[in-house]
C-alpha cells in the first residue's frame, strides 16, 4: 500500500471537550466519519478560514487562532506528555502526525465544523480549552485510538467491537470514574454483568456508555492476567484476519470462552469489593 493511501484509510478526526460526555459520545465513528465529510466538502462560498496559526511539537502539528498563542505551549506540553504515556505503554510509535485544533469554546469548535474551516490534515485532535478538566486524560483517550488505528490496519479493523476499541482507551486513560463503578457494582449486585458473547450492537449513546465501561474493564481483567505486554500482544494479533477481534482477546487473556464470563466476575467482584 503506498504511503498516500495509508493516509487517506488511517484518516479519523476525534474531539476532545473537557467536561465531555454529551459529545463523548458523539466521538464514534459515525460521528468521525460526519466530521471527516465536513472537514473534506468545503464549499465555495463557505464563510472563510479563521485566520489559523501553526506551529508543531515533536508529535504533533497544532493549529490555533491569535488569541491563543499563550496556551499553545501548555497544550502541546500536556499532549507530548500523553504521547509518552500512551507510546511507552503500547511500545509504539506513530507513523503519522497528527494536527491539534485549538478552539477558545467549544460553541467555535462546533461552528467550525458546521462551516468545514477547520484547517485541512489527515487526522485531527480538536480540543476546546473554555471547560477546565481533565484535558490531559482526554489527550490519552483520544491518543489511544489514534494509536490503536496507527497499529492495527483498516483491512483488520471492519469487525472491531466498540467495546474494545473504547474500553482499550478507557484503559490507557486509568481512571475509574464513580460512575463508570457504579454501573459494575449494579451489574455485579444484581448478576447483570453482560456475557462477552452477548454484547449488544451500538445503537445508542447509552449502549455506548455501558460497552466503554464494560470494555475498560475487561482490559483491566487483561492486564491483570497477561500485563501490560499481554495488551500491546493483543494489538499486534489484531493485525491479522484470523480469528474475531473478541476471539483474540480471550485467547490472551489465558481463557477458554466457556470460563471467561464466570472468572471475569470473580475478578471484578474482588476488583470492586463486590461480595456474592
Ligand atoms: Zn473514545
Amino acid at each position: 500500500m503506498t504511503r498516500s493511501t495509508l493516509a487517506l484509510v488511517l484518516v479519523v478526526t476525534v474531539l476532545i471537550v473537557p467536561g465531555f460526555s454529551a459529545v463523548r459520545s458523539s466521538v464514534s465513528p459515525p460521528a468521525s466519519t460526519r466530521q471527516i465529510q465536513q472537514l473534506s466538502n468545503r464549499q465555495p462560498g463557505r464563510p472563510p478560514a479563521a485566520d489559523w496559526q501553526f506551529t508543531k511539537t515533536d508529535h504533533f502539528e497544532v493549529a490555533y487562532t491569535q488569541e491563543l498563542t499563550p496556551e499553545v505551549e501548555r497544550v502541546g506540553a500536556q499532549a507530548e506528555h500523553a504521547y509518552q504515556r500512551v507510546s511507552s505503554d503500547l511500545q509504539h510509535a506513530l507513523s503519522i502526525r497528527p494536527m491539534l485544533v485549538l478552539f477558545s469554546t467549544r460553541g467555535e469548535l462546533e461552528r467550525a465544523l458546521a462551516s468545514g474551516t477547520v484547517p485541512r490534515h489527515h487526522e485531527h485532535i480538536l480540543l476546546a480549552l473554555d471547560t477546565p478538566g481533565r484535558t490531559e486524560s482526554e489527550f490519552v483517550h483520544e491518543l489511544a485510538h489514534v494509536f490503536t488505528f496507527d497499529i492495527v490496519p483498516s483491512s483488520a479493523r471492519t469487525d472491531f467491537p466498540r467495546w474494545m476499541i473504547e474500553g482499550l482507551a478507557e484503559f490507557q486513560r486509568g481512571e475509574w470514574t464513580e460512575e463508570g463503578s457504579a454501573v459494575v457494582r449494579e451489574w455485579l449486585g444484581t448478576n447483570g454483568l453482560p456475557r462477552l458473547s452477548d454484547l449488544p450492537l451500538v445503537t445508542s449513546a447509552e449502549q455506548t456508555r455501558l460497552l466503554t465501561i464494560f470494555g475498560h474493564a475487561a482490559f483491566d481483567f487483561l492486564e491483570s492476567r497477561a500485563g501490560q505486554g499481554g495488551v500491546r500482544q493483543l494489538l499486534l494479533s489484531l493485525q491479522t484476519n484470523a480469528d474475531t477481534p473478541t476471539q483474540k482477546y480471550v485467547t490472551a487473556v489465558g481463557l477458554s470462552s466457556d470460563d471467561f464470563d464466570r472468572r471475569f466476575g470473580e475478578y471484578l467482584r474482588a476488583r470492586f469489593s463486590v461480595r456474592r
